[in-house]
């Protein structure tokens, strides 16, 4: 589905993305993994369209998508997730997942008002899709919670379905699992795995941990010092010795 050829990603001087080619295949879970610093959120900034590369090309599905802004990538179904921004922390979680379609920024908030009426004619629909995330995702009972109230696993399910909202075709989770306990950790990582087999939703994750990784994850690329070290099955890359090398040479 997403081809990378040859990206650079400079900074002055500094290299954090160093000739990148990679494939992420369409209908499934790719992880991305590497030591801090291996240039991994840059290069999925690139992708989704935050930084444009210094040098380099992206397709989507043949499609020359380089340098792109998110809201055009966000409209062909390219999504990359960003936590609960503070000003939606305050609305319910019902009303997090109503905003989103049309948009993943403040925009959003602005056309909530500019266009009230046409907003109002909607609403009914997206409330019907709305419910329909949270029982999927195992939210229904917390959706009139203000949804800076929600732990952090639950928030990280409602950044997810937040995607879940728009017609997605991939999406970029960054450290979705960082700071979760073990137990929200796998209840995302089924969310995940529900939303590729049944949705048909390919994905692309950045963790650090290896076992979310080999459960989740059809193929691995390992990313060190801004360049891709290997790709391949879970089981291999956890043996690849260039890979072991690379982690413990951090
Ligand atoms: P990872 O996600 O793999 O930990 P990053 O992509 O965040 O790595 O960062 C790769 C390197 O690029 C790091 O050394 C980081 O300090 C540097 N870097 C990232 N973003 C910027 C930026 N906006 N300006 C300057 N350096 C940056
Ligand atoms: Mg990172």
């Amino acid at each position: 589905m997403i081809v990378c050829h040859d990206i650079h990603k400079h900074f002055g001087g500094f290299h954090a993305v160093d000739g990148v080619s990679l494939t992420i295949p369409a209908g499934a879970i790719t992880g991305l993994i590497g030591p801090n610093g291996a240039g991994k959120s840059t290069l999925f900034n690139v992708i989704a369209g935050v930084h444009r590369p210094t040098s380099g090309t992206v397709t989507m599905a043949g499609e020359d998508i380089t340098g792109l802004p998110p809201h055009q990538l966000f409209a062909r179904g390219l999504l990359r997730t960003f936590q609960i921004a503070h000003e939606f922390s305050s609305m319910s979680v019902l009303e997090n997942l109503m905003m989103v379609p049309g948009g993943q920024s403040g925009e959003t908030l602005w056309n909530t008002w500019v266009h009230r009426r046409r907003i109002e004619r909607e609403e009914e629909g997206l409330r019907a899709k709305a419910q329909d995330v949270l029982e999927f995702l195992g939210l229904a009972h917390v959706r009139e919670e203000r949804a800076g109230n929600l732990s952090g696993g639950q928030k990280k399910l409602l950044e997810l379905g937040r995607t879940m909202m728009v017609d997605a075709r991939i999406v970029f989770l960054d450290e979705v699992g960082a700071g979760v306990n073990r137990t929200l950790l796998r209840t995302i990582g089924d969310a995940i795995v529900r939303l590729n087999k049944e949705r048909g939703y390919t994905f692309c994750v950045i963790e650090h941990d290896m076992d979310f990784i080999a459960r989740l994850c059809d193929s691995v690329i390992v990313m060190a010092q801004g360049k891709v070290l290997a790709q391949g099955a879970p089981a291999d890359i956890v043996r690849d010795e260039r890979v072991i090398e690379a982690y413990l040479g951090t």
